[in-house]
């Protein structure tokens, strides 16, 4: 019986451990996953701010191209001016004239609108790409640090392991059940001592039977109420 705790003990003792790095590896796995995901958002919007930029220039040049028209348009209607004979059609083109530029600052005017906005936009872009060249600096490092740990932990489980199955393998395969459940089921933790009448597992009050057995019973004694493997402290 003291043979059988004393190994359980020391089972516990490894897996307990295994389980700390297991976890300590699944969240850096899974912090390896999420890291890729911001430098992907930022990615998404400096292709929607490029996407905007381009439609804005486009619209800047449809109207400098409108603009343009217009003035050569009054370029010419000025041009006939002198040639003309009669006042009424001589006020007729001032008129034109006078619409065309009107007109004209109209555009101008949408045109510096539009100046500002690709100009903000720009900074912005430019923002947004310095934002995901240091972010991505930081990720790489971060990538780095991770791989580090993750073969760090490869390293210290590779003998724990072993040292475990082995002894696991000296135990009776009905107790490798057993603890293997209560290891699972009761948060990594499934041989406790009996202290002072009660399970230290889940603190309840043992049967005096059962707790004085422990003292004198060569097999293992569950506890009624948590089901963990229990043994006392023997005083040699
Ligand atoms: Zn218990």
């Amino acid at each position: 019986m003291q043979e059988k705790i004393r190994l359980l003990k020391e089972l516990q003792a490894i897996d307990q451990e295994l389980q700390k790095v297991c976890q300590g590896r699944q969240a850096l796995e899974k912090e390896q996953a999420s890291l890729g995901s911001e430098t992907d958002r930022i990615r998404a919007m400096i292709e929607s701010l490029t996407a905007e930029l381009d439609k804005l220039r486009e619209e800047r040049r449809t109207l400098q191209l409108a603009l343009e028209q217009e003035e050569q348009n009054i370029r010419r209607s000025e041009g006939h001016l002198p040639s003309i004979k009669t006042q009424k059609e001589y006020v007729a083109v001032l008129k034109e004239i006078d619409t065309a530029k009107k007109l004209n600052k109209d555009l101008q005017d949408r045109i510096q609108t539009k100046d500002g906005e690709i100009s903000n936009l720009s900074r912005d872009r430019e923002e947004k790409e310095q934002e995901l060249a240091e972010l991505q600096a930081k990720v790489a490092d971060r990538l780095e640090e991770i791989s580090q740990l993750l073969a760090e932990y490869d390293a210290q489980t590779g003998t724990q392991i072993n040292d475990r199955d082995s002894l696991f393998d000296q135990l009776p395969v009905s107790l490798r059940k057993r603890y293997q459940l209560l290891f699972e089921r009761r948060g990594g933790l499934a041989v406790v001592e009996a202290r002072n009448g009660t399970c230290s597992g889940c603190n309840m009050h043992l049967p005096p039977q059962l707790f004085n057995n422990l003292f004198t019973v060569q097999e293992i004694q569950s506890c009624p109420h948590c089901n963990r493997l229990l043994y006392v402290k023997v005083l040699m």
